[in-house]
């Protein structure tokens, strides 16, 4: 059995609902992006025309292809580890860049968007697992990057990103999303001039649900979309 991509989005979206209504949330607060890795242009084309409005690449080459062969219907988000000498291609494609995780990029990012004359939204992503195979901030330094970063006054911070580890159960994901709503409330309590803290950016396929309960603003989707990715990407 085939299932199409609309299908499948809308199935998705079903879910969100569902899950929000259920836990007392308000299903708009929540929005759905459709990560595209890998995936080819007829099917991105099907999620565009099936209402996605928001889409995560990792890569800035396969994003630029894209981008240019797609439009801009669409926001796009960076959602891959970003290489400092990419940030000057990255300023230009994405509406946001949701991997920022070291000073050194952020003031990378800062300036090449003060030569563009932009203001970059950018999310803070963290390394809640310490994982060593993992990009984001360890937890104990987001607090200090967040204060380095809100300094430049080029980007604008939105709110937090996390990838948690994979478990089988996704009950076992909880814990990381609870904490990553924890940091948040944290910084926000702190009032930093220059920072948003309205976004969180959790849950993929397997976990999204439980992201949505415990406080997901987006949910980042490519399997359950688009179907399983080749083993090597
Ligand atoms: C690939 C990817 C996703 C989507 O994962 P699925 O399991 O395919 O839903 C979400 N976030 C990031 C950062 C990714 O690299």
């Amino acid at each position: 059995m085939h299932s199409t991509v609309r299908t499948n989005i809308d199935r998705i979206r079903e879910n969100i609902v569902e899950t929000a209504i259920k836990c007392g949330r308000n299903p708009s607060d929540i929005r759905l992006m459709a990560v595209s890795k890998t995936v080819d242009d007829d099917r991105l084309a099907e999620a565009i025309k099936a209402g996605v409005d928001m889409i995560g690449e990792n890569y800035v080459q396969e994003a630029k292809r894209k981008i240019e062969k797609m439009g801009r219907n669409a926001e796009w988000h960076m959602i891959g580890h970003l290489q400092t000498n990419k940030a000057k291609y990255a300023v230009r494609l994405f509406d946001m860049i949701q991997s920022v995780d070291r000073r050194e990029l952020a003031i990378e990012l800062d300036r090449r968007s003060f030569a563009l004359g932009k203001i970059m939204k950018i999310l803070i992503e963290i390394n809640m697992s310490g994982e060593k195979t993992k990009s984001g901030v360890s937890r104990n330094d987001v607090i200090t990057l967040v204060q380095e970063v809100a300094l430049l006054k080029n980007l604008s911070i939105q709110g937090l990103m996390t990838v948690p580890p994979w478990f089988d159960d996704p009950q076992e994901a909880r814990p990381y999303f609870a904490s990553l709503r924890e940091l948040k409330d944290k910084i926000a309590h702190k009032r930093i001039p220059n920072v948003g803290m309205k976004e969180l950016s959790m849950g993929m396929s397997a976990d999204y649900q439980v992201a949505i309960e415990e406080g997901a603003t987006i949910v980042r989707i490519g399997r359950s979309i688009f179907g399983e990715r080749p083993l090597k990407a």
